[in-house]
């Protein structure tokens, strides 16, 4: 008869449940560092790769825990640098990551959820549906693994870090908050919670939860409309989440952190940017100490009704917030062939992948 294995999983594990875990198996006490620092600064992928554990201890943990790593399934590169992996789960589902190359940057966008529940109409993660939510050190493999990526690739790790692949972070709070606990602990990958932003669709009793919690992150709203009546018609999380309500959860954010905040606007063709539009995103940024707008050229995805704005169109939307003094910039598409740009991630897998 097969056995179904209950051995828990070692990443769930916390360093004092390793030491007592240790002492339990006569080891000395010091083993527990070499163990936490393996699973979370190391990111190995099996007890054997752990060299500096006897061979037997290796061989009685294997015996006493699982430890599941995702399996990177495939990379493919974009013409212009950006790398999109997708990562196979444990239990056979997918997501995806990705590297994006930008100046000085390293940027690695990193899934929350396989799929999403939102359905915003312009995301191709949207048409999956929610799969399910990631457990912390799946999330914290994807970044690991970027990171290894970026490594072999430019010879340096990851600058920034920014929850927009698939899924709603705030959706996924506490598995998402210990990912970024592992993040940048100093026993983990040590990096500033400064250089990571969360995106959200906006879910206003979770950014008053971020900022209860005093986190050290950035957060982006993406708002991809300034009107209720325009953004309920593209992200139905709008019909319970109103604009001027999210306006406040920030207001609130931003007193308690002073983390930054930016304006994620997604440029839809003869949707939300024609000179009304720019008009009511100036009168929004206004309300409230945003930093920055990031205007994001689209990417139509086959299920979704639009398709991007075009160039003149877009240049004459940010010579008008510029006009009035907003801080925007203009995020250029990148990986958009082979599905790795902003609203793309549904696992499609593309012909000339490499690797
Ligand atoms: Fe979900 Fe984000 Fe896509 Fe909306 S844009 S459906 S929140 S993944």
């Amino acid at each position: 008869m097969k056995q179904t294995s209950v051995r828990p999983n070692i990443r769930h594990l916390s360093l004092s449940d390793l030491q007592e875990y240790v002492a339990g198996a006569a080891q000395p006490a010091y083993r527990a560092r070499q163990l936490y620092g393996w699973l979370w600064q190391k990111h190995a992928r099996s007890f054997e790769q752990m060299s500096d554990l006897p061979k037997t201890f290796r061989e009685k943990l294997a015996n006493d825990f699982s430890f599941p790593v995702l399996n990177v399934e495939l990379l493919q590169q974009s013409r212009d640098g950006t790398v999109k992996c997708l990562f196979r789960l444990s239990d056979g589902k997918a997501v995806e990551g990705v590297l994006i190359p930008s100046g000085d940057r390293l940027t690695a966008c990193v899934s929350s959820q396989a799929g999403c529940s939102l359905g915003c109409k312009f995301c191709a993660t949207g048409y999956l549906g929610l799969q399910r939510n990631l457990m912390f050190e799946e999330i914290f493999d994807q970044v690991a693994f970027l990171n290894e990526i970026a490594m072999q690739q430019a010879g340096r790790r990851l600058t920034n870090i920014v929850f927009m692949g698939m899924g709603e972070p705030l959706l996924n709070y506490k598995q998402v908050l210990l990912a970024i606990d592992k993040i940048t602990s100093p026993d983990g990958l040590a990096f500033s919670p400064r250089r990571i932003t969360l995106s959200t669709a906006g879910i206003s009793k979770m950014i008053y939860r971020l900022a209860d919690d005093q986190v050290k992150f950035n957060l982006a709203l993406s708002l991809h409309a300034a009107t209720d009546e325009k953004r309920s018609q593209i992200m139905p999380i709008n019909q319970s989440n109103r604009i001027p309500d999210l306006l406040e959860a920030l207001e609130y954010f931003y007193k308690l952190t002073r983390n930054e905040i930016s304006i994620e606007y997604i440029l839809l063709k003869d949707f939300n940017d024609s000179l009304d539009d720019a008009k009511a995103l100036v009168k929004l940024y206004r309300k409230l100490p945003f930093k920055v707008v990031n205007l994001i050229e689209y990417n139509p995805v086959s299920l979704s009704p639009f398709s991007r704005t075009e160039s003149h169109v877009a240049d004459q939307f940010i010579a008008y917030l510029q006009r009035q003094h907003v801080n925007v910039r203009l995020r250029r598409s990148r990986g958009a062939d082979i599905d790795a740009a902003c609203g793309q991630l549904a696992n499609v897998v593309h012909t000339e992948a490499a690797q």
